[in-house]
């Protein structure tokens, strides 16, 4: 899979995407992610790419026109139009469902904003679907990219070292993960829970279960209406809701 990040800060983001799991993975070819600088796309002496907007109001808003040519660099490059993606907190709030979708499409570009955004024609022309990553606002479009491209890239086949190492983990299959332990066995005091050191696979995997059944409860539990649930597994909840 290829992303395309389109941004006035790549050095940030190439810094943040060349370490650990992700930079390896990049190294490795199981990702291949290109940053744009949309300043290269100015086409005025001071290389500006903002100006005030229409109508008044506080701050500076990203011209269309460096974007547009951006994004067109891209789709020339790729000879196809990428699923172009604008981090915005006016978009639909991410989930794990849309990770794992946006890990099937060969192509994604993603439009990082700044200051307070971007002018709405463009966004209008070339943008495919706006992403937030919650219900607060940042500075700027990259972290929020980031975030995206990390949680899109772990989906791909060969970036995590054991292909089912994500299926346990919370958000996966609607549940928060069960809580997890490593040495030493005793720690201030508190001990590993038995059941993990017993050998007892099934056991174990019991515990585990009941674990997330019942963290997702305590803390999440509109989750639950999403979760694909067994028969035990409901029993379990009965069991903890009646307590
Ligand atoms: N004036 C805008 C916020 C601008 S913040 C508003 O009120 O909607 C500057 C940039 O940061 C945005 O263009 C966007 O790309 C990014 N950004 C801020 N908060 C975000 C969020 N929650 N999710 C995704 N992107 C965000």
């Amino acid at each position: 899979m290829r992303i395309d990040i389109l941004t006035l800060f790549p050095e940030m983001c190439e810094a943040v995407m060349g370490e650990s799991i992700i930079g390896r993975a990049r190294k490795n070819g199981k990702v291949e992610m290109n940053f744009h600088q949309i300043r290269d796309f100015a086409i005025n002496k001071h290389n500006q790419v903002d100006d005030t907007p229409y109508g008044g109001g506080a701050g500076m808003l990203m011209m269309a026109q460096p974007i547009y040519d951006c994004y067109t660099k891209v789709c020339n490059e790729i000879q196809s139009k990428p699923h172009f993606i604008y981090m915005s907190p006016c978009g639909k709030t991410l989930t794990q469902q849309r990770v794992k979708e946006l890990a099937q499409m060969p192509n994604i570009a993603i439009l990082c904003g700044r200051y307070e955004g971007v002018d709405q024609r463009v966004i209008d022309e070339i943008v495919d679907e706006e992403i937030s990553v919650g219900d607060y606002v940042v500075t700027g479009g990259e972290l929020p990219a980031m975030i995206l491209a990390d949680a899109v890239s772990r989906m791909l086949p060969g970036v995590l070292s054991e292909p089912e190492g994500f299926m346990g983990e919370s958000h996966y299959s609607s549940l928060l993960e069960y809580p997890q332990y490593t040495k030493p066995p005793i720690w201030h005091d508190v001990a590993v829970p038995e059941v993990l050191s017993s050998g007892h696979h099934a056991n174990i995997k019991k515990w585990q279960r009941e674990q997330s059944l019942q963290r997702t409860l305590e803390r999440r539990p509109e989750l639950l209406d999403k979760a694909e649930l067994t028969k035990k597994d409901k029993e379990f909840i009965d069991s903890i809701k009646n307590k």
